[in-house]
This record gives structure tokens, sequence and C-alpha cells, in this order.
């Protein structure tokens, strides 16, 4: 109790990945390392307002955060995935990448009018993926008590593209 992680030694920088110019922050260190895992998902629940009804977990790796959250906060896990892979009635939406357009979608009856949500992905960067997940919650009717990321990347501004959200994350980089 009380130590402290060294979270840099846990996140790996990946020059040029997906692409040249793009450095990634790898979290499959942190993942790894138990205590360390653990402790991530203690802090971020700590980060959760007290009247939230679920998690919503952001394809894919806000599903591995997203799941131990919501186990760790006695919540349901409500999925948001990309085209195609959710079985029944959707709400979809399109947002802008650098190079075109991807879309996210939510199961209709995941959520209703009055529920209240903590969105969960690993790592905020522009807030696109954020933005669009914020979108198809309140599509439901229900409200988003905040945008929760083990990482955020501070210099490119996501936490301004969400705007009249609450962002919240474990780790900010710049
Ligand atoms: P945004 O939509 O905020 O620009 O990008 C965030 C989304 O892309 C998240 O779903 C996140 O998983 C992924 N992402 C973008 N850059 C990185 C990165 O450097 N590391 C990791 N782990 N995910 C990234």
């Amino acid at each position: 109790h009380g130590e402290t992680v060294d979270w840099q030694a846990l996140i790996r920088d990946v020059p040029d990945f997906p692409k040249p110019g793009i450095v990634f922050k790898d979290i499959t260190p942190m993942l790894a390392d138990g205590p360390a895992f653990s402790a991530a998902i203690s802090e971020m629940a700590a980060l959760v307002g007290p009247d939230v009804d679920a998690v919503v977990g952001i394809e894919s790796r806000g599903f591995i955060f997203g799941a131990a959250l919501a186990q760790k906060l006695g919540l349901g896990l409500v999925t948001v995935r990309k085209p195609g892979k959710l079985p029944a009635d959707i709400h979809s939406v399109e947002y802008e990448l650098e190079y075109g357009v991807d879309r996210l979608e939510i199961h209709r009856d995941a959520l209703s009018h009055g529920h209240r949500v903590v969105i969960v992905d690993d790592l905020l960067a522009t807030g696109g993926t954020a933005n669009a997940t914020v979108e198809l919650v309140q599509k439901l009717g229900a409200e988003v008590d905040c945008c929760l990321f083990a990482i955020e990347l501070a210099f490119l501004n996501g936490r301004a593209s969400l705007d009249g959200v609450e962002v919240k994350s474990l780790l900010r980089c710049d």
C-alpha cells in the first residue's frame, strides 16, 4: 500500500508506429505487470463519480480497462464497437480520422434515459474516438459522468475537443 508505480517505465514509446512520424504509447508492459495493472485500475476507479450506473468501454483497448474497472466498481460493461461487430439493433456514429472517416456502434438497448456512465479508453489523443462515444451514449438518452483514460496525450488537446464533458486521466504525457 502506498507504493508508487514507475508508470513511465511501463509505457513503451514505439517510434514510427503505426506509421512514420508517430510515436505510439505501448501499454502492454503495464498490463503485463500485475501490481501496476492493479494499481492503475484502483486509481482509475477512484476517479469515477458516485452515481455511475455503467461503464462504457471503447474497442479494443478500452475493453481491457473498462472490464477491469466495471468489476472493481460492481457495474456492468457496455461495449462500443467498430462497425459490423454488434449483432442486434444499433446506433452508429461517424467520426473524422486524419485521413477519412470511421464509425463506432452501440446496441440501442444498451442504455436508456437517466443512466449515468463513465466512458473508458486506454488513451486520449485528439478526442475523436471519445467524442463519437459521447454522442452514442447521448443518443440513447444517457448521461456522461466523465471520460476516463489511463493515458492522456496532453499536447494533442483532446480534452478541449471534448467540450462540456469531464475528462480524467491517470497519466498525462507531454
Ligand atoms: P483519438 O481518437 O483520441 O485521436 O485517438 C484515441 C484512440 O486511438 C484510442 O482508442 C486509442 O486506443 C488509440 N490510440 C491513438 N494513439 C495511441 C497510442 O499512442 N497508444 C495507444 N495505446 N493507443 C492509441
